[in-house]
């Protein structure tokens, strides 16, 4: 048992010391001012070259949306992600070891170049938190805690990452074990966490940017609107895709019926959800009660993709 303490106390000093560190030496390999750097040049598209151009530059619920970005970025990891993670991966793996079972490397990669091991987390990454965000979707309680995410009305880079601390726990827990199956030989994901941000950013950003074809590769803002749209043509939404696009396409779960530049944002009765970050932390646990239709059902899609 004071295994775990330890690891616990160590966790949140560990990470204390690491956030401070980064603050205080600004460098390429530093996530604090790549946070930083990546959303003001997502705002100055959005001051440049804006979508929606009537939308304030400092819109709606910008600064609960920094606010947030900080949050779950980094002090979400410092008062306690960290800690319950890394008990969780000890506890994991001393379950394991009751089995004989050392590691639960199933597929090694680690003789790859580093170019191709990083392709593979991404891609595999990607899609199995494509799969997690239809889970949030689908099961009544989860979606409770990613309503939060939904509750954005007006529509910019900083929403990205305006979503519930438990949102966190269900992607890495469920992300845990088919990673850990792949034995990546490289220690820094660095470069594929910095690239999954971009894209998020970029998604929810309110920007136009013709992609041509990449738009069946790549998330991208006009796409990923809709999957905001208060009015859904299925239950359960659709445009699922994180930094991905194509598991949509692959799965039919792409839905861009029209130019979604002035769209109906939320879901219904957004009007009356919480407005501060301390309420929405606490909503998820409060609701309760009888299950929920996720989304306004409206009329069948004209068509499914606009070309
Ligand atoms: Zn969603
Ligand atoms: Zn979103």
């Amino acid at each position: 048992m004071e295994k775990y303490w330890n690891i616990f106390v160590s966790s949140f000093t560990d990470y204390g010391w690491y956030l401070w560190h980064e603050v205080l030496n600004p460098s390429w390999g530093n996530y604090f001012y790549w946070l930083i750097g990546l959303s003001l040049f997502f705002w100055l598209l959005e001051i440049v070259k804006p979508w929606r151009q009537h939308q304030a530059r400092i819109r709606q619920d910008f600064w609960l949306d920094g606010f947030y970005m900080f949050f779950n970025y980094f002090l979400f990891s410092l008062v306690g992600f960290n800690a319950i993670s890394n008990i969780g991966v000890e506890a994991f793996n001393d379950f394991l070891g009751l089995f004989g079972v050392k590691n639960l490397v199933a597929f090694e990669v680690q003789s790859w170049p580093v170019w191709a091991q990083l392709l593979t987390l991404f891609v595999v990454r990607d899609f199995i938190q494509w799969n997690v965000h239809r889970l949030l979707h689908r099961s009544d309680f989860l979606w409770r805690f990613h309503k939060v995410h939904h509750s954005v009305q007006q529509m910019g880079f900083a929403a990205h990452l305006r979503f519930h601390w438990g949102e966190t726990i269900v992607y890495r827990t469920l992300e845990y074990i088919p990673l850990a199956m792949i034995g990546f030989g490289i220690q820094d994901f660095f470069l594929v966490h910095i690239f999954a941000t971009s894209i998020g950013h970029f998604n929810h950003s309110n920007f136009h940017v013709p992609l041509g074809p990449l738009r069946y590769l790549f998330n991208n803002p006009q796409m990923h609107i809709w999957h905001h749209a208060k009015r859904m043509p299925r239950r359960y939404g659709a445009n699922y895709g994180i930094s991905l696009s194509v598991w949509d396409y692959l799965f039919g779960t792409a839905y861009m019926p029209e130019d979604g530049r002035d769209i109906e944002l939320g879901f219904e009765d957004v009007e009356k959800y919480p407005k501060s970050f301390m309420e929405q932390q606490l909503h998820p646990f409060r609701e309760g009660g009888k299950a929920e239709l996720p989304k306004v059902p409206a009329a069948e899609p004209k068509k499914l993709e606009s070309a």
